[in-house]
């Protein structure tokens, strides 16, 4: 029997990547208590088996400082520990086979200039003169990465084990945790056949049996297992040494030498999802049957890309599990129901390129209570409890397999698990030929008036028209705008303003009927969430959160209400929120007979009856017109939409929401803003009420002292359709790089494109200046402007 541990400050579950990286990185930070249990033997689950590519090159700068982190860790770990780990820096090579690609290729070649990784675009011909095997008649370019390579993950693991037990932590195989105790709502304790382990925090490093590994500790992980193929051939004439890895995106396609031989693996367009009774507790080592009728499609795209695969002998197909998450992104951090309870899981096939930086966030995470750098997009709280399906799961897995090699067009969407959760007016959006996308589970119309599936592109969209009418009927007469899936948190209770003062930037105490924008901070001064709140009473705010953002903002509200005499309620799914926008919506109202609310000042708010119906309106705008934002309960939404569509009101998409809020300087939490960008930055000054004491003011004081302040800007293009800015786009004064656009769209009501932008050369903040922004390889000029770029005194909105 193993002698086990009665008490370790940190429990990691899983010897794969993920579980040796978070245990070294935990014992590099001096817990060295921390202890790793493996119910088989380390690795012994995908991580053995992995392909182990390491690209650095991702769509946002921080997944790309996690897999570089990963690279500088994997070329040194053998002389800090003496454990090879197989590490081979042979670089990479992307091919593009078609415009759109090359396009795709040209974004991700101005990413790597905008993060800083050496990446640039090569010839057909320098293509093929890398990768002399493959048949390149069809290449038009490639971007070359010459830091990239691979590693053996196995000798890896061992490495990170070597290393993580030279600093205490202890590792015990052969023992599968078979429970999770909590207590309160923080994690206390794990059990297994050989006792129960006392410890502060758990972490879930169980790749693909996390679902099953979190649910005993009370906690829905959504991520389902695929079969991910890889053909591995004997010796081919040709190959000598080490090549760099080749992606062909287009023939869904990674190839790299193994042996003397090929490897070639795949993300087919839709892969086959995995029955989880069929990976039990005694899959270790284990892989799947081979599926010749599966792969053949992609076989046929290998043997044109490599003709001399023809005459290879076959070692094997090999076919191994890895899980996958509803968006792609992978599961780090804590859990939003229990303290002490965090996930390192649901890797999406770049587990072993992500583990070395991967663990290392973790491990932060769990020592400092926070991620090293905002990580919101892999924050498992992002979502919503109808992830938790398997139905639906196993239905997305494959499809998200598939879309790991897609273009990333804008408005891509999935087309799986859909219907999970639709807003009070669904029908209705139907009725009136609403094309949706998801949101956090939600059917939300993107625009109205063509339900067939647009053909994607990286030029004018094919809802141009749509939206263009949408924004134009909104500005003229008046919009609906859908803004039921936003979160309504409400706060109740004698303490409710100090809670909210300790955990909101603005005062919150302002008279009952008053609409308070906010943000909530960190103790580092970066924005946790902003939000609009509404006083309903004295001890009682209704808090509109994101879409999003609900189950991240409700528990850290949860956390910090310790000693407060408040309760916190959700009521999202009880009441639907209609945005009334445009010049004729006070008329509209005054028939429908609102009076009360017509003589609301702008951010006021009151409870009146519009058409028969109880509602709660408050006089704002997050589109820069004429209006209100109406709250009614779910039941009612139907009757108040029929009463305004009679009086001709229209809808209105997101897409024409999107582009009205960015002409406005309207920010939008995940683009414009996350946990590391303060107000300051975000030109939130306003909502900042140095009075109060809130988490993040000293922090805040310290950046202001520093010299931290707006750099959001407004870059306008040239008036041209054609010129199509998506975001994430680097920003060039002359040569420099100057920042970034953070959203971008279409300005209908000002009749040309434009984008914001994080500038943070401050020449490039002022008024007029000509910057340029690199679109698809092409870099286009754009004027910046420091304010909004339509009504920039906000007349129409406030009237
Ligand atoms: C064919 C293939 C090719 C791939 N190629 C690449 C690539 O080129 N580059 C890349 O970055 N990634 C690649 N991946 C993905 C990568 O291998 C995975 O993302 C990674 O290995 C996952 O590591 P992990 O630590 O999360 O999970 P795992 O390696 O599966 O580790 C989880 C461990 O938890 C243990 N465990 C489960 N339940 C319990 C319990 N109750 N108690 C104790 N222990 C438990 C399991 O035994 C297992 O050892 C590939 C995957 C496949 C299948």
């Amino acid at each position: 029997m193993i002698d086990l541990p009665s008490q370790a400050s940190v429990v990691v579950i899983g010897g794969g990547v993920m579980g040796c990286s978070t245990l070294y990185h935990l014992a590099k930070l001096g817990i060295s208590d921390a202890i790793l249990l493996e119910r088989n033997k380390l690795t012994s689950g995908t991580t053995w088996h992995s392909a182990a590519q390491v690209r650095a090159l991702r769509s946002t700068r921080n997944m790309t400082d996690l897999i570089r982190y990963s690279v500088s860790l994997y070329s040194s770990l053998e002389e800090e520990t003496g454990q090879a780990v197989g590490w081979i820096n042979k670089g990479s090579l992307s091919i593009a086979t078609s415009q759109d690609r090359l396009i795709h290729t040209r974004r991700q070649e101005a990413l790597a200039h905008l993060f800083g990784v050496d990446a640039h675009f090569v010839s057909q011909g320098e293509a093929k003169e890398r990768w002399p095997l493959m048949n390149a008649e069809d290449v038009i370019g490639a971007v070359w990465s010459p830091d990239d390579g691979r590693v053996s993950p196995s000798d890896l693991c061992a490495a990170l084990a070597k290393g993580a037990k030279a600093r205490g932590a202890k590792i015990f195989e052969d023992t599968t945790v078979t429970g999770i105790v909590t207590q309160d709502g923080r994690v206390k304790a794990v059990e297994t056949a050989g006792g129960t382990i006392r410890c502060d925090a758990v972490a879930i490093c169980t790749g693909l049996w996390s679902r099953q590994v979190a649910a005993m500790g009370g906690v829905d992980v959504p991520l389902y297992p695929c079969e991910h193929f890889y053909l591995l051939t004997d010796k081919i004439d040709g190959i000598e040494g080490n090549l760099p890895t080749l992606s062909d995106h287009d023939s869904h396609l990674y190839i790299r030498d193994d042996s003397g031989g090929l490897l070639v693996g795949c993300f087919e367009p839709m892969g086959k999802p995995i029955a989880p009774e069929v990976l039990g507790e005694s899959f270790a080592f284990g892989l799947l049957d081979e599926d010749w009728d599966h792969f053949e499609p992609m076989m046929l795209n290998a043997l044109h890309r490599l003709p001399s695969l023809e005459n290879a002998g076959v070692r094997m197909l090999l076919n191994g599990p890895e899980s996958f998450t509803p968006d792609g992104s992978f599961l780090l951090g804590e859990t939003a129901e229990t303290r002490g309870l965090f996930l390192g899981c649901g890797m999406n096939s770049v587990g072993v390129a992500t583990g070395g930086g991967a663990g290392m966030a973790l491990a932060h995470c769990i020592h400092n209570g926070h991620p090293p750098f905002d990580l919101h997009e892999v924050d498992p709280t992002r979502f919503p409890g109808c992830w938790n399906n398997a139905e639906a799961l196993a239905a997305r897995a494959p499809e998200v397999l598939g879309k790991h090699y897609e273009i990333t067009y804008p408005g891509r969407g999935f087309t799986s698990a859909r219907d999970l959760r639709k807003t009070p007016l669904d029908s209705e959006w139907r009725e009136a030929g609403a094309h949706f996308t998801q949101v956090a589970g939600w059917e939300r119309p993107l625009y109205f008036g063509k339900t067939e599936e647009p053909e994607l592109t990286f030029g004018k969209p094919a809802w141009f028209d749509q939206v263009a009418a949408e924004t134009r009927h909104a500005a003229e007469v008046a919009g609906i705008f859908d803004q039921s899936t936003f979160g309504k948190i409400e706060v109740s209770g004698s303490d409710a303003t100090t809670f909210l003062n300790q955990v909101m930037t603005n005062n919150m105490n302002r008279a009952v009927g008053r609409a308070i924008y906010t943000t909530m901070l960190n103790e580092r001064g970066g924005i946790e969430s902003d939000l609009t709140a509404l006083r309903l009473a004295t001890d009682h705010y209704r808090l509109m959160v994101g879409t999003a953002a609900i189950r991240r903002d409700l528990a850290w509200l949860k956390r910090h209400s310790d000693g407060f005499d408040v309760t916190l309620t959700n009521r999202t799914e009880e009441l639907a929120i209609i945005g009334l926008m445009g010049p004729r919506s006070r008329n509209i109202l005054q028939d429908l007979g609102g009076e009360k609310i017509l003589n609301l000042s702008y951010f006021g708010s009151t409870s009146s009856n519009i058409a028969g119906i109880d509602v709660d309106a408050v006089r704002l705008s997050y589109v820069g017109e004429y209006g209100w934002e109406i709250t009614c309960t779910v039941a009612d939404a139907p009757h108040l939409y029929a009463a305004f569509h009679q009086a001709g009101v229209r809808p209105c998409g997101t897409l024409a929401q999107t582009a009205m809020r960015i002409e406005k300087r309207f920010l939008s939490y995940g683009h414009d803003m996350d946990t590391d960008t303060s107000p300051l930055q975000m030109g939130l000054g306003f909502a900042i009420d140095w009075d109060t004491d809130f988490i993040g003011k000293s922090a805040l004081e310290e950046r202001q002292a520093a010299g931290e302040s707006n750099q959001i800007v407004t870059l306008l293009f040239d008036a041209d359709d054609q010129i199509v800015p998506l975001g994430n786009e680097p920003v060039y004064l002359g040569t420099e790089i100057a920042g970034k656009t953070t959203s971008a769209a279409y300005g209908y009501r000002i009749g040309r494109p434009l984008a914001l932008a994080d500038v943070k050369l401050p020449e490039a903040r002022t008024d007029g200046a000509v910057v340029s922004v690199d679109i698809g390889g092409i870099r286009y000029p754009a004027v910046v402007s420091t304010t909004p770029a339509f009504d920039p005194k906000g007349a129409r909105m406030r009237g």
